[in-house]
């Protein structure tokens, strides 16, 4: 690789290091020349030290999002491995992916990170109130009595 274009990957790289982070444990990632005994050239890539793993990295609301998601629904993409943290690990960085490849394709994100603001709904989401069968039904029935009524109250 020319040396200018070497100079550039690394500009980017680090600029990612900055909005990103691991999709596995959430901490930093660096830019790390990395020596393969296979090959005369190090590499450069991003890097989790905590990990100790080559880690290109997702946007830190993305993993935030993901973690959130599995802990509230108990989110299991892997039914064959045992419970525990790093199959838990392994299902954040399982929808960090889908998470960020959604927001892409929405043009929600683009290499720079976010072009939107974002504003993170940790609160509400978190929110759980558990209810009685019986209760329920009269909340519903309440509910959908209010819908009509203020769908009424528009015509
Ligand atoms: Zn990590």
């Amino acid at each position: 690789m020319e040396e200018k274009e070497k100079s550039m990957r690394v500009e980017k790289l680090k600029k990612r290091a900055k909005h990103c982070c691991c999709r596995y444990c959430g901490g930093d990632i660096h830019v790390r020349q990395l020596l393969y005994s296979s090959q005369k050239e190090p590499r450069i890539e991003l890097y989790c030290d905590q990990c100790q793993k080559v880690e290109y990295g997702v946007e830190k609301e993305a993993y935030a999002s993901a973690k959130a998601m599995v802990e509230a629904l108990d989110f299991n993409h892997f039914p064959d491995l045992v419970d525990g943290e790093e199959r838990k690990q392994m299902n954040i960085a399982k929808v960090a992916n889908i998470t960020s490849w959604q927001m892409r394709y929405l043009g929600l994100t683009d290499e720079s990170g976010f072009v939107v603001p974002v504003n993170i709904n940790e609160y509400s989401m978190e929110q759980c109130t558990t209810v009685d069968n019986d209760e329920l039904e009269k909340l519903l029935e309440e509910a959908s009595l209010w819908t009509n009524q203020s769908l009424q109250q528009e015509d």
